[in-house]
């Protein structure tokens, strides 16, 4: 019979943090966890890292961007380096199942980060990739330690005989568990289960305890623990700033344009619209000012969606514009549309895609619900990052506001959440002038273009296709001899911010007229990185928020 331990992790401002090195973890993870610039452990770290070490079974709940994978990461790696020593042969040890392609690419990347000072006694391999099986196969016949996967992938490759984890196999990790299920892996799970031995290790991390979850629990956990963590569905307002600016429909483009030109909103950003068409038509927007976006939505498929997440971590784009929809959060949910292309199991744009160091979250349109509100803004000040939230409102999106502002108040125990984000429109009206024509530019033809071309240039790219294009050489002319589509008519000077369109009072802050500024990529909108200087030369800026100013007055 399971006995269960329950384990109520809290906010712990009074009490010591525990060090990563007090754990007693070999000196090639310390390292890299200093490389990481990873200072202290998150909560959830501090709590599970002992009982996996210790060889418990646990039920991690955990929101994501608590620092969950380094939870599981970090004792399973100290796990394999503290028997290397005594093995005489090569045995994959370690299992770790996620429900996407892009979750299961994100662990791989924090094991391979965890493992860069031990990259030869810990190897790791992520299997959930397109490619074709066989091309996999002698990856695996090295026996990696650690294989991360797809309940399906892994599924295939143990049926090919790709890999035997029945004798070998220590340590059985699933991430994001409530969402294996519903994502369709039911069945592919309990397969893969079979082919795994009598006892190992086991840890489940899941952002909820759902039916789904404790049915899981049953399957693979043996006496676990559970650890909850007691935390308020967001970071704390001191690490996590809500600004809400009130802005028509007809104005949400002019206010986003200068607030990007002016470098009011600095850092990685992602802004949410609610329709895959607004993505487009926002991205065909930026684009006349040459500011370079790329669009992450449901319907682009998953390699895709990944190249986008990682064109987005590795700084080739600041700025992610992404089309939120519940259904994606909840699939279980989703109901097929008569007509509707049907959405990939493993996308979702919001849950469990790991965002890196963004600063701010901008929400062009507002969500739809609290839950979307919770999920896109917890894609920012994320570890222990600082990050800003900046809602423009139109009047038809006050209820909705009203409604998150309601229902986080109570968790946050404040009058109100959302400060008001001071911005002048009447002082940036070269700016008005200018984006209603771009906005306008962008018709309903440019955005069915832009997703055609985009279709087009995901046939060029699909690996499924390069054998039919070998045989069939003419139609892959034809793709490309394709004329370019160029959607909106580019005009050049519209790049370049003239200086008699930026308001006075912030000439001076921007370096407008001299030499051309430094894009700083990492700081925030709050300003929450800046320097002293900055921050004195903001405080008379009138496009930041009075609090922000006041705060910076201090
Ligand atoms: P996760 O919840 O595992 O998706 O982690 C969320 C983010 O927190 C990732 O970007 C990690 O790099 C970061 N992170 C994890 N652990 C720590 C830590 N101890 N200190 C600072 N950042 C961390």
């Amino acid at each position: 019979m399971d006995s269960e331990e329950e384990m109520q992790t809290e906010e712990q401002n009074e009490e010591k943090v525990v060090a990563f090195h007090e754990f007693g973890l070999d000196d090639r993870i310390l390292k890299a966890i200093a490389k990481l610039g990873w200072l202290e452990p998150t909560p959830i770290q501090e709590k599970t890292i002992p009982l996996l070490l210790e060889g418990k079974d646990v039920l991690i709940r955990a929101r994501t961007g608590s620092g969950k994978t380094g939870a599981f990461a970090i004792p399973l790696i100290q796990k394999i380096l503290s028997t290397k020593a005594q093995q005489t042969r090569q045995e994959t040890k370690a299992l770790i199942l996620a429900p996407s392609k892009e979750l299961c690419k994100q662990i791989h990347q924090v094991f391979t980060d965890l493992t860069t000072k031990c990259s030869r006694e810990v190897t790791v391999v992520e299997v959930s990739g397109q490619i074709e099986l066989s091309v996999q196969k002698p990856i695996l016949a090295h026996n990696p330690e650690i294989i991360v996967g797809t309940p399906g992938r892994v599924l295939q490759h143990i049926k090919a005989g790709h890999m035997d984890l029945k004798k070998s196999l220590e340590t059985l990790i699933i991430d994001e568990a409530d969402l294996v299920f519903s994502f369709g892996y039911e069945d592919e799970l309990k397969k893969v289960l079979a082919h795994l031995p009598t006892i190992y290790q086991a840890a489940l991390a899941s952002a909820t305890l759902s039916e789904d979850v404790l049915t899981l629990k049953k399957l693979v956990l043996h006496n676990p623990a559970t650890l909850k963590l007691q935390e308020a569905p967001l970071a704390p307002p001191s690490q996590l700033a809500h600004y809400s600016l009130a802005a028509e429909e007809n104005d949400k483009s002019a206010i986003l344009y200068s607030l990007i030109k002016l470098h009011l909103i600095r850092g990685k950003t992602i802004i949410f619209v609610n329709t895959v068409d607004r993505c487009y038509k926002l991205k065909l927007f930026l684009e006349q000012f040459g500011i370079p976006t790329c669009v992450l939505n449901s319907e682009l498929p998953a390699s895709s969606r990944c190249r986008a997440v990682t064109q987005f971590n590795s700084g080739t784009y600041d700025i992610i514009i992404a089309s939120d929809e519940k259904a994606l959060d909840e699939p279980h949910v989703v109901k097929e549309k008569k007509g509707k292309r049907r959405k990939d199991k493993e996308s979702g744009v919001a849950r469990g895609i790991d965002f890196q160091f963004v600063s701010n979250v901008v929400n062009f349109d507002f969500p739809l619900d609290v839950d979307s509100y919770v999920h896109r803004v917890g894609r920012t000040a994320r570890g222990k990052n600082q990050g800003t939230a900046l809602s423009l409102i139109s009047i038809r999106e006050r209820e909705l506001m009203a409604k998150v502002e309601e229902s986080l108040k109570k968790s946050y125990g404040r009058s109100s959440l959302f400060q008001t984000y001071q911005f002048k429109l009447e002082e940036v009206e070269g700016f008005r002038y200018r984006a209603k024509d771009a906005w306008k530019a962008v018709t309903r033809i440019a955005v069915r273009e832009a997703r055609l071309k985009e279709i087009k240039q995901e046939l060029l790219n699909c690996d499924k296709l390069k054998s039919y294009f070998d045989d069939n050489p003419r139609d892959l002319q034809t793709l490309r001899q394709d004329k370019a589509l160029h959607t909106v008519k580019i005009q050049p000077h519209l790049k370049d911010v003239p200086d008699y369109i930026v308001p006075p009072s912030l000439k001076r802050l921007m370096g407008f007229g001299k030499r051309k500024r430094k894009f700083n990529r990492d700081a925030a909108v709050s300003g929450a990185t800046a320097t002293k200087s900055k921050h004195q030369a903001r405080a008379s800026n009138p496009l930041m928020s009075l609090t922000v100013q006041n705060k910076m007055r201090k």
